[in-house]
């Protein structure tokens, strides 16, 4: 397991690349949901979402003691941007293994950031696979999405930095998909002010974590079509669910309807874009029992497609 310590490290070691992103409020929201919600914003995030947090922290390592000629990994979403990202500022080649059915923004950022694309099948294990062996033939690192300790340890530090944002938290909502976001703010929430209720949040249709908490193994729901991108990760990770298993609250399961419904609520009273994956928080969050607490929602990220903002405002 991560401890404190790790995500200390992480936030020194990525300090000059992640930026400490705004807290936003709305008072009308509020009023409705009859607690004070404050929106993390990790949309506003470098690259669009809290994932160059853990990318920097692990690519970082790896540049420094391995010196590999390319780093590599098997995502078209953000952690593919992020990685992209990182290894472009610190000079080194990277590839990023996509699905054929891949959106073309995504495949834009990435080339933004200098990465190559290589288009491989269309299941997540036919990229690891691919990603795997050009590293064998190029001396590269592959880098992990979530299942990795500098990674959760690097997704942590969004943790460390909300609990010094907002006074007098009483619950956090987290969006969860391997798990690599939630162990990482998990260890940092409860190892410093264990107080704050964390609460996990999944699409019900990609209940993964839920369904492995309440038979405490990991549980793979095979393939899901979750609006919410970002969380259709099928089992959770073999590090990051022990950390879940120990700390987590309790696991809140929205539906496709209020994810979208989320969506709706932040675009028009915040003016904020976030994507399906982090209006899950929000989801979640407005459904809280109304007793004037105070609440911060995650919002992961902010990638979003223009077509995928049109269906989502239907
Ligand atoms: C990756 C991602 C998540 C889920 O993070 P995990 O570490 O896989 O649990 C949530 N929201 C967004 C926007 C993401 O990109």
């Amino acid at each position: 397991m991560i401890n404190l310590e790790q995500i200390y490290q992480a936030r020194e070691n990525i300090s000059d690349i992640a930026k400490t992103t705004p807290i936003m409020t709305s008072n009308r929201i509020s009023a409705n949901a009859g607690n004070q919600l404050f929106l993390k914003c990790e949309h506003l995030q470098k690259t669009g979402s809290f994932k160059i947090r853990g990318a920097s922290n692990k690519v970082k390592d790896a540049a420094a003691r391995l010196n590999p000629d390319a780093i590599i990994t098997a995502s078209s979403g953000n952690h593919g941007q992020a990685v992209a990202y990182i290894a472009n500022q610190l000079g080194v080649p990277s590839t990023i293994v996509v699905p054929e059915d891949a959106s073309v923004n995504k495949l834009k950022a990435i080339e933004l950031y200098h990465g190559n694309v290589e288009f491989c099948g269309t299941t997540s294990e036919e990229r690891i696979n691919r990603a795997k062996k050009i590293c064998e033939a190029e001396n590269g690192i592959y880098i992990p999405p979530y299942d990795d300790p500098l990674i959760m340890a690097g997704q942590g530090t969004v943790g460390l930095e909300l609990i010094e944002q907002v006074e007098d938290i009483g619950e956090v909502y987290v969006p969860i998909g391997g798990g690599g976001l939630i162990s990482g703010v998990l260890t940092a929430i409860k190892e410093t002010k264990p107080s704050i209720r964390v609460i996990g949040v999944e699409p019900a249709i990609a209940n993964d974590t839920y369904l492995s908490l309440n038979k405490g193994e990991r549980v793979n729901i095979g393939g899901t079509t979750t609006i919410a991108d970002g969380l259709r990760t099928s089992i959770p990770g073999e590090l990051t669910f022990p950390v879940v298993q120990k700390y987590v609250d309790d696991i809140v399961l929205v539906d496709e309807d209020a994810i979208q419904e989320a969506f709706g609520i932040v675009l028009t009273r915040m003016k904020q874009v976030i994507e399906a994956s982090a209006a899950v928080s929000v989801a979640a969050a407005l459904r809280s029992a109304p007793d004037g607490k105070r609440i911060v929602a995650l919002a992961s990220g902010g990638n979003i497609d223009n077509k995928v903002i049109q269906s989502l405002l239907k």
